[in-house]
């Protein structure tokens, strides 16, 4: 027999039936339209927004346990959601929602064994006092690999992503460390990872943590005198994720204690995944062990996208938000918001709002205006490299010169300066950007800071400065 959407909807249905109340299934499932099949795509009519979510919410796992059962592993299910006629004009419209099929994010955690008769164990997520201990993976089931676009630009990443989640501490990459700038996916691939190796290991302990909470919970840890058991808590963890790792830049305590942990670790088949804005080899004030096991994996970058992988991108945003918009106009998105994926986002998510705030069409025009704020007011993120860089140009020096220990006049102006921008552009901490700017401590970066302001107010000459490199820098 010839599979329709009629009749896969129908065997469904007979099953479905079977499984619930009989006044959920009247409520809940007849008034659905099955409208498309192709291949093991299955599209149904739902009445409303928040008919689509309630079955999401309640029925999900009985809808694909159906579908898989008559259309194969591979089933899935679009919604048309009718939408509630707001635009005044006659016909309401649907939208195509896929539906996300996944399991709410309190499945996530994992329990850590307690022995009640021991002393309690403290770790940095648990309240004392609670025996048997819950622990959050912590992780946001939202970033997957279903909706990670694969382009040039992310295909390595992407791939050891993947290989590491099917094989958590088995393949080489160990540690996987995935690099790249702002708004490239670093934060996705790791959450990624996390949610797909719960979803095939659920046994497994899984714990996404940045590398600033990390710090926080370690240096608590000392205060309350109980580092040890900062130290036990993570070398129990299977699959430790620590996000933008660059931030311990310059804390040596923390380094020291992660050193620890991961050779553990690492010793015990256990994954570790790291992400960073830099290379390792441009990491500043990261210990050198440290650093060098960082390289004992693999390095994966992420690169800006491409313009194909943009649209895509773009596309597949709409497509889940059941959003439909004129190719030209994400085309022209695409074409002009090169840099950061985030960025492009942010763009979507302005022109969705203001269409329907302002009942606007999506039109060139409004794309344009939108496009061009954006562009304006996104400053771009500058790193304390690139200020060195430019204030050592402005002066005619170079960067080693800047940081050295000379007393010169012109040269300790134009280091404090490169502190003053650091500390106004950047949200590095005045220790790291003492350490960066020539393994200075935080409170020569403060006396910079305040010679300038004070400076600036005083000195005509060097109120020029200022601005020139304020120019600079911001353009
Ligand atoms: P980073 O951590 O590198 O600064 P994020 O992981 O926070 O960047 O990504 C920024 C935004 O861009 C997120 O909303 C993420 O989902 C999205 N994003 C980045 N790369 C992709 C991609 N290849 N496909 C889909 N979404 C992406
Ligand atoms: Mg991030």
């Amino acid at each position: 027999m010839i599979k329709t959407a009629s009749t896969v909807w129908n065997e469904c249905l007979l099953f479905i039936k079977d499984n619930i109340k009989q006044q959920a299934f009247k409520t809940w499932f007849e008034p659905i339209k099955p409208i498309k099949l192709s291949g093991e795509v299955l599209t149904i009519q739902v009445p409303s927004k928040f008919f689509y979510e309630w079955l999401e919410e309640h029925y999900i796992k009985l809808l694909r346990v159906a579908l898989v059962k008559y259309l194969g592993e591979d089933a899935k299910l679009i919604y048309d959601v009718r939408m509630e006629n707001n635009y005044s004009s006659a016909n309401p419209h649907t939208v195509k929602i896929p539906s996300a099929n996944r399991n709410p994010i309190n499945q996530r955690g994992f329990t850590i064994p307690v022995d009640v008769n021991k002393r309690e164990l403290k770790n940095p997520f648990v309240i004392p006092g609670i025996q048997k201990l819950k622990v959050e993976s912590q992780l946001n089931p939202n970033y997957n690999f279903d909706n990670f676009i694969e382009g040039d630009s992310n295909r390595l990443a992407r791939s050891a992503g993947i290989a590491v989640a099917n094989k958590p501490g088995g393949t080489s990459f160990n540690p996987l460390l995935i690099y790249g700038g702002v708004g490239l996916g670093k934060t996705h691939i790791a959450h990624a990872i996390g949610v797909q190796i719960k979803e095939k290991y659920p046994e497994k302990m899984v714990l996404y943590i940045s590398s600033e909470k990390f710090t926080q919970q370690f240096i608590d840890s000392v205060k309350r005198n109980n580092r040890n058991d900062f130290i036990h808590f993570y070398q129990m963890i299977d699959v430790l994720i620590i996000d933008d790792v660059q931030f311990l830049s310059g804390k040596t305590g923390t380094q020291d204690v992660f050193f620890h942990i991961f050779n553990h670790l690492h010793q015990n088949s256990k994954q570790v995944i790291l992400t960073s804005d830099k290379a390792p080899v441009d990491m500043q004030d990261i210990e050198q062990r440290l650093l060098s096991r960082f390289k004992w994996g693999l390095s994966a970058e992420l690169q800006a996208p491409d313009y194909e992988t943009r649209v895509s991108i773009l596309q597949n945003k709409l497509f889940r938000d059941g959003v439909e918009m004129p190719n030209e106009i994400v085309e022209y998105i695409a074409k002009h918001i090169k840099s950061n994926v985030r960025e492009l986002e942010g763009v979507l998510i302005s022109m969705i709002a203001q269409a329907s705030f302002n009942r606007k069409e999506f039109t060139l025009s409004l794309t344009k205006q939108i496009v061009d704020k954006f562009v304006k007011n996104t400053k771009r993120e500058v790193s304390i490299d690139y200020i060195q860089k430019i204030v050592s140009n402005y002066f005619e020096l170079d960067v080693p010169t800047l940081q050295s220990k000379t007393r010169k006049r012109h040269i300790v102006q134009a280091r404090q300066l490169a502190m003053y921008f650091a500390k106004r552009m950047t949200k590095a901490s005045l220790a790291s950007i003492g350490s960066q700017i020539g393994k200075r401590d935080h409170a020569t970066v403060l006396h910079a800071c305040k010679t300038v302001d004070n400076l600036n107010e005083t000195d005509r000459q060097f109120r020029k400065y200022v601005d020139d490199l304020t120019k600079k820098l911001t353009f």
